[in-house]
């Protein structure tokens, strides 16, 4: 892979075999998958992430009303810590949405 305007991108005809007996695959730094994202009709930023914003506001919320992204989706990989917080904020923006109001954490 290298990475072209912030984006992986395989490089053709670097396929190498690599004689081994177990494979574990640890990948996940791909960004999401965007057919997922195409059928919800999501916009999404220069990197392919759900466009979202995390603003106290209309935080979390995407371009499609009543559809909400946090984590990796929204920011790109990063740290599990950043996706439990933006989790647990993204609950309180669903809450609103769904309620009118929150009594979740922010
Ligand atoms: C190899 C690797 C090592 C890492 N090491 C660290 C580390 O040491 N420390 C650290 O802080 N962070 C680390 N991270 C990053 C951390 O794991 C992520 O930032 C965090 O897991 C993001 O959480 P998330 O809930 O946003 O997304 P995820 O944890 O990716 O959760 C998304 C979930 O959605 C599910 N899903 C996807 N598509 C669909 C679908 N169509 N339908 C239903 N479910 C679907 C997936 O199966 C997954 O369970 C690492 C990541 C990787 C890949």
């Amino acid at each position: 892979m290298e990475r072209q305007q912030g984006r992986l991108v395989e490089v053709a005809g670097s396929e190498t075999l690599w004689p081994a007996e177990l494979v574990l695959l640890a990948l996940g730094f791909t960004g999401p998958v965007a057919g997922v994202l195409e059928s919800f009709g999501v916009d999404t930023d220069a990197r392919g992430n759900a466009l979202a914003g995390s603003d106290a506001e209309g935080g979390y919320a995407t371009s499609v009303p009543g559809v909400f992204a946090a984590g990796d989706m929204r920011r790109g990989q990063s740290l599990v810590v950043w996706a439990i917080r933006e989790g647990r904020q993204a609950a309180r923006a669903v809450d609103r949405f769904l309620m009118g109001h929150s009594d979740l954490p922010r």
